[in-house]
């Protein structure tokens, strides 16, 4: 059976940056390997398409560039605030502005969505909320676990059941 739309594609990979020799960002090796259904609009479309036709055993190497990954690193998503829309009780929280911290975010819409706190002033403070793989280029080596038909009940809810998805 290959990989092909409405499959569930179960691999373990190594995800780096621009290169197999780059630095680490994440591996599935040691811990659960990834399962998704094929062809739903889960995963990033390039990777799919690399997986595209592989089966059971099959090993894979390939780069994503940043811009079909999670798009280039956007100087307009770095956004100033007033400092003062973090107060709780007329205070800032200690260590809640620290450089790098990121916080969880509602806008008026109930959203939710995060912002990285890039830069503090004396009463402003800037959020990148650019994905924090933003401006990277992935590269993944990894191989194919196994790959099988999905049920029915997991194209409903479009997540996998058991190993490596959803347990309920
Ligand atoms: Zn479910």
């Amino acid at each position: 059976m290959v990989i092909e739309t409405n499959k569930v594609v179960v691999v373990h990979y190594t995800l780096t940056q621009d290169t197999a020799e780059g630095e680490q960002i994440e591996s599935t090796h040691g811990s659960e390997p990834l399962a998704f259904i094929y062809g739903v609009g889960m995963m990033i479309p390039d990777f799919e398409s690399q997986l595209e036709g592989l089966k059971a055993g099959d090993t894979f190497a390939f780069g994503i560039e940043a811009a079909n990954a999670y798009g280039e690193y956007d100087e307009n998503a770095l956004v100033e605030v007033p400092k003062n829309m973090f107060e709780s009780d007329g205070k800032i929280p200690d260590g809640l502005l620290d450089i790098g911290n990121v916080l969880p975010l509602t806008d008026q819409q109930g959203n939710h969505f995060q912002g990285k706190v890039a830069w503090v002033g004396l009463d402003k403070v800037k959020l990148d909320f650019n994905h924090p793989m933003a401006g990277v280029n992935l590269y993944f080596t990894g191989n194919v676990e196994s790959v099988r038909d999905a049920e029915p009940a997991e194209l409903e809810h479009g997540h996998v059941h058991g190993a490596g998805g959803h347990h309920h």
